[in-house]
């Protein structure tokens, strides 16, 4: 893997154009580079901030090889990029890897990929079908969520289940579902770690995370006392993840905090949303030391700049009222710039620092 540094004005491809992407061009501007985003919406508020925008579907092989020749280094905004086009690119040029995006696409790899690294989800049994439906919530045991293997995001693609006669007439999808066992948990954190390309691994700081219709509404700083008890164990893995999976940049992994200890959700293979409060509230954001990683730079300290730290997402007209969230004069209010804001839509978050 190529060690050498990017040079600033060199030109960081970025595959996905939401907020995520807008925010690593920021970042990414800051320290002399370029970013160059490559997406199949054309409204691409990533593109809005960004120097090139390249507007074409995963499968354009022609737009794909033009955009990776353009990019000495590209990176994801969007875990859902179809892998095989992914093959354009030259080794080490992709960061983080596809490796990554594989085990994060399919709930159920992902799951068993995290059982072989000593972690523990939440008790769960593969549905290919539906005759396999009564046996499997019988296995695990209900309430339950039965969730898509693929392309579920902000707990789309998920219903939650009291008994089997419930998930009658759900259809199975041809790419399959997982049925969870529904966890008992006092709260929910994820782990936020950043990986260099020489290997080398720094942690944020784990946030309370609270959900509101599965989306993430807030990331509080401090956590409950039972994240501090559990985070070492639940950070050893998320390092053994990225290290199994060769992984450079940010990577995030979500925990349920429970008596018996910390369970694993889900990973990401990305900046995340219960990061955003780094970028005031850390030494160096998620977002910078993700565009350090990528571009074989020194990564920057993670550590808080205060114990007491809020993010609040703005979730649809949430976002609206701007005057009346820049009225406190602590608040650091980021919007995203979306034309339109639809209910369930993330527009923007607040945070407010001490
Ligand atoms: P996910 O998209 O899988 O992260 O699910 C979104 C949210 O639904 C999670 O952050 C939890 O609040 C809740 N959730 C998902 N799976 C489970 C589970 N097995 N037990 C309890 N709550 C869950």
């Amino acid at each position: 893997m190529n060690l050498q540094p990017l040079p600033p004005g060199s030109t960081i491809g970025i595959l996905g154009g939401g907020q995520l992407g807008r925010m690593i061009a920021i970042a990414a501007a800051q320290l002399g580079y370029r970013c160059h985003i490559y997406a199949p919406e054309n409204d691409s508020v990533a593109a809005d901030v960004a120097a090139d925008f390249t507007c074409a579907a995963w499968e354009d092989k022609a737009a794909l090889a033009e955009f990776a020749a353009a990019c000495p280094v590209v990176t994801y905004e969007f875990e859902n990029v179809p892998v095989a086009p992914l093959a354009a690119f030259a080794p080490g040029q992709l960061a983080p890897g596809v490796a990554a995006l594989e085990v994060a696409q399919d709930r159920l790899r992902e799951k068993r990929f995290v059982e072989q690294l000593g972690g523990r989800p939440a008790p769960y049994a593969a549905i290919d079908h539906e005759s396999e439906m009564a046996d499997a919530i019988a296995r695990v045991g209900a309430p339950g969520i039965i969730k898509t293997r693929r392309h579920g995001y902000d707990g789309k693609g998920q219903w939650k289940i009291s008994s089997a006669p419930e998930a009658v007439g759900i259809r199975v999808p041809e790419t399959g579902l997982v049925y969870e066992g529904f966890v008992t948990f006092e709260c929910e954190f994820s782990v936020i770690l950043v990986r260099a390309r020489n290997g080398e691994v720094r942690f944020w700081d784990s946030t309370h995370n609270t959900h509101e219709n599965g989306i993430l509404a807030h990331s509080v700083l401090p956590a409950p006392a039972i994240v501090g008890q559990q985070v070492e164990a639940a950070r050893a893995l998320a390092a053994r993840i990225a290290a199994e999976l060769g992984y450079v940049g940010v990577l995030t992994c979500e925990f349920f905090a429970t008596a018996q200890g910390p369970v694993f959700n889900e990973m990401a293979p990305r900046v995340h949303n219960s990061g955003h409060w780094t970028i005031e509230g850390a030494v160096t954001s998620q977002f910078e030391n993700h565009v350090r990683a990528i571009c074989g730079l020194p990564l920057g300290d993670p550590a808080s700049v205060s114990p007491r730290i809020v993010m609040d997402n703005l979730i649809g007209a949430e976002a609206l009222d701007m005057v009346r969230h820049l009225s406190d004069p602590r608040a650091h209010l980021h919007l995203y710039g979306k034309a339109e804001a639809r209910e369930g839509r993330k527009m923007g978050h607040v945070t407010r620092v001490g």
